[in-house]
């Protein structure tokens, strides 16, 4: 189906980048936003999200995954603060919610209802299963609400934005902690071989100037913005700077590299 801009509602788009899984990406002229256009209808992301979406994990990546999980809380405390209310919205299996720590009072809102279960039996959590816009939360009732690698997975990432602010209290944090930034130069070089382009899945990427640009209109002020690699258990620079060099000239996708993602501390204004 054909979508118009998320971000400005205009439907005036180019090619951008070649098709990748038999979908083609463009970038609106009018924002410079990126998507996928035509996308998969709501009924085969449904689908496609059914099958064992969330397992084949390893005990190995589960290491490396809580580690990242440590250092982005670790960043995130000073604006944050250690205490109250805190919804991981599309929480996933709710490991992220099992490290932070206990001061915070968890909730988490997720699509998967297998997922669901896990989190609930796993870690004892308060998950709903649905989108945000779906289950009725709170209003004005949060401190601190996440999206960690989710906002590129939605359908309307502006309406769910929209209820992210009105779930939180006033001033609250809104932590939209990792998605894709096609800003940097892998998004420039690399165009669909950066290795965060997954248009079956990922059907929005943002650059900084694309997310400040929602979060502004939608009534948050840009406080902090991330670049998460050096330190993280997935960068290892003396390979990745190489790769970087021979993978774009060889046609081979991007690997972990400065710039491929971001994450953004934004504040209610009021
Ligand atoms: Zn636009």
């Amino acid at each position: 189906m054909s979508v118009a801009c998320n971000l400005c509602g205009r439907d005036d788009s180019e090619t951008w980048g070649r098709p990748k899984d038999g979908l083609r990406l463009v970038r609106c002229r009018n924002c410079g936003l990126i998507y996928v256009n035509p996308r998969p209808t709501p009924e085969a992301l449904a689908d496609y999200y059914r099958k064992d979406y969330f397992e084949g994990g390893n005990y190995a990546e589960d290491v490396l995954r809580e580690r990242m999980y440590r250092m982005e809380i670790a960043r995130m405390l000073p604006w944050i603060g250690s205490r109250g209310r805190f919804l991981d919205v599309g929480c996933a299996m709710g490991k992220f919610l099992s490290v932070l720590p206990d001061t915070f009072e968890k909730r988490g809102v997720e699509f998967s209802s297998d997922a669901v279960r896990h989190a609930r039996e796993s870690f004892g959590l308060d998950v709903r299963v649905g989108q945000l816009s779906e289950v009725g939360i709170e209003r004005g009732h949060y401190d601190v609400v996440q999206m960690r690698g989710v906002i590129e997975h939605l359908q309307d990432p502006r309406r769910e934005v929209r209820e992210v602010r009105l779930a939180l209290k006033p001033k609250g944090w809104f932590v939209l902690n990792q998605t894709p930034d096609l800003g940097g130069l892998a998004g420039c070089l690399y165009r669909e071989r950066h290795n965060q382009v997954k248009p079956r899945e990922h059907l929005y990427y943002f650059t900084k100037a694309t997310l400040s640009r929602l979060l502004t209109e939608e009534g948050f002020i840009v406080r902090n913005v991330w670049r998460p690699y050096w330190g993280t258990p997935y960068a290892a620079p003396w390979r990745d700077f190489p790769v970087f060099l021979f993978n774009l000239v060889s046609g081979r996708e991007c690997p972990a590299f400065p710039g491929n993602m971001i994450a953004v501390y934004a504040q209610k204004v009021d």
